[in-house]
């Protein structure tokens, strides 16, 4: 998808090239085109607008009367399931982004459209002053899919910050606060574990061997395989590293108590989405009932979100997903609260290399980051693949996020058509959660 300022075809024409772009993106990058007013009303309301866009920048300090304007935006939805943003700008800069919820690229790719009429023309380094922008304005806030564009959004504009600046983003949010970030690997199986420790990992995040959610109260056997498999993962671990586990928020609270207690004795790093989010009393109670950390936050948005699972005291530990939650600085803010709690940050993340970019950038800016997700390390994504050294991603150092795409090995991964998983219970048909 492009979506640029000097377009002067009609709004028909727009909308027959816009559909035209949703066709085609199937095989990759859309492209669309600006609509121009129609009528004498949306004619006169855009002179106006344009005209109180150009009051305020002549406001700003000088260095802000230097043009440096956003020219275009374009969309590309990559394999496996991502879509990635450039936003381009008349510096030749190009900030990256990942404005994306899971199973839903076109549905962002189109939020991003409707959202970048707004930025084109406009300064790019005014990073706080268009989120607010966006988010206010669009007068019904939050949700994935409008947070999720607005975050790939906001992580483009700190690349081009970042870069017009010469600088990484760390920089630009006080310089770092360690020289390499702790990432962990999923741990999929026995064998997965054997082999991300053989590479370097020293952390590792697994989840619930069998599904629970489709009981009220799991037996007995539910119960023994997911704490066994859980069990022959701790011991291959061994006590120098340490494994987390994901109740993915798909089992119900009466279970959710059942398997932490049966975990306990094996010391998971902590537990995820023990319950759905949405029932912030209802973890804040589950993690009364348990020693061990409880972990949430991959489907929570903004600073709001958050607000109540500190307050309520639901988890210590804060997963603000950065493609979700509305970016990088929505992420230092939410690390900032998590820390009057001492509380901690494990940004998720399991998107591409963009994401990954995004999250390191964070955790070598803040006080209280505690590990990094990650499903790829950007090997045929971006020219310099991210790598792990003793369980440690070294401290990236180029201007902006610190990468730049690999548009060779990226072309034969232009496109997808990722669903989500539909997931049933085997005995009845009745649908659970994945
Ligand atoms: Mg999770």
């Amino acid at each position: 998808m492009i979506l640029n300022d000097n377009s002067s075809r009609s709004r028909r024409a727009f909308l027959k090239k816009a559909f035209a772009g949703v066709a085609a993106s199937a095989a990759g990058a859309t492209v669309f085109g600006q609509s121009k007013p129609v009528s004498a009303y949306e004619d006169s309301a855009e002179t106006a607008r344009l005209a109180q866009s150009r009051r305020m920048q002549d406001a700003l300090p000088d260095r802000y009367k230097d043009k440096f304007r956003i020219t275009k935006l374009e969309t590309f939805k990559v394999k496996r399931c991502f879509l990635f943003l450039k936003i381009h700008t008349d510096h030749g800069i190009v900030g990256l982004g990942e404005p994306i919820t899971e199973g839903r690229a076109d549905t962002c790719a189109e939020a991003v459209r409707e959202i970048a009429p707004y930025l084109i023309g406009k300064d790019p380094r005014r990073v706080i002053h268009h989120w607010q922008a966006i988010y206010r304005h669009a007068f019904y806030r939050g949700g994935p899919i409008l947070t999720s564009a607005l975050s790939g959004i906001e992580q483009a504009l700190w690349d081009i910050k970042g870069k017009a600046l010469g600088v990484p983003v760390y920089e630009l949010l006080g310089g770092p606060t360690r020289h390499r970030i702790r990432t962990y690997a999923h741990a999929r199986s026995p064998e997965a574990v054997r082999e991300a420790k053989k590479e370097g990992f020293t952390t590792f995040k697994t989840g619930v061997r069998n599904k629970l959610g489709g009981s009220i109260i799991a037996n007995n056997r539910q119960i023994a395989e997911a704490v066994d498999y859980f069990a022959e993962l701790r011991e291959i671990v061994g006590d120098d590293c340490d494994i987390g586990i994901d109740f993915h928020g798909a089992i119900t609270p009466a279970n959710a108590k059942i398997l932490i207690k049966e975990l306990e004795p094996f010391n998971p790093w902590f537990i995820e989405e023990p319950i759905q989010c949405q029932d912030v009393g209802g973890m804040a109670e589950i993690a009364r009932g348990t020693h061990l950390p409880i972990a949430t936050g991959e489907r929570i948005f903004t600073k709001w979100g958050f607000r109540d699972i500190l307050e309520q005291r639901a988890a210590t530990i804060l997963q603000p997903d950065l493609c979700h939650a509305g970016g990088i600085f929505e992420g230092r803010i939410i690390a900032g609260m998590a820390e009057a709690y001492y509380g901690s940050i494990a940004p998720h993340n399991p998107l591409g290399p963009i994401s990954l970019a995004c999250g390191l950038q964070l955790a070598a800016s803040v006080p209280n980051f505690l590990c990094q997700e990650q499903v790829t390390l950007g090997e045929g994504y971006i020219k310099e693949p991210f790598k792990v050294v003793e369980g440690h991603i070294p401290l990236p150092t180029g201007p902006g996020l610190g990468i730049e795409l690999d548009e060779d090995a990226l072309a034969d991964k232009l496109g997808h058509e990722w669903r989500n998983p539909e997931t049933y219970n085997e005995s009845d048909g009745s649908v659970v959660d994945w």
